[in-house]
């Protein structure tokens, strides 16, 4: 993984709206492996719910696993796994 600090433009935090926790939406959750990722940050700016933070730590509170930081990886470093209720 790169040490570089990414440069982030001013985003965006996860915070509860109309529809509430998003979080609760969820059928498939992403998981990052961390051997693959580069620390690039796209997952983090594409993701709609802000819920990947700097330290692209996912916020299960707010991800609603639409899969969209999966399919934008370039390193194809997220997995969407099917979580268990
Ligand atoms: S887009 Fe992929 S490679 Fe880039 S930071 Fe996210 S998980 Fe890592
Ligand atoms: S699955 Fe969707 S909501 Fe969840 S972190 Fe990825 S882009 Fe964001």
């Amino acid at each position: 993984m790169s040490t570089e600090k990414r440069v982030r433009l001013a985003m965006s935090r996860p915070m509860e709206g109309a529809c509430g926790k998003t979080g609760t939406w969820r059928v498939f959750q992403p998981v990052v492996d961390r051997k693959k990722c580069n620390a690039c940050g796209l997952c983090a700016g594409y993701c709609p719910d802000a819920a990947i933070n700097d330290d692209l730590v996912i916020d299960l509170a707010y991800c609603k696993g639409c899969g969209i930081c999966a399919n934008e990886c370039p390193k194809k470093a997220i997995t969407m796994v099917r979580e268990e209720k």
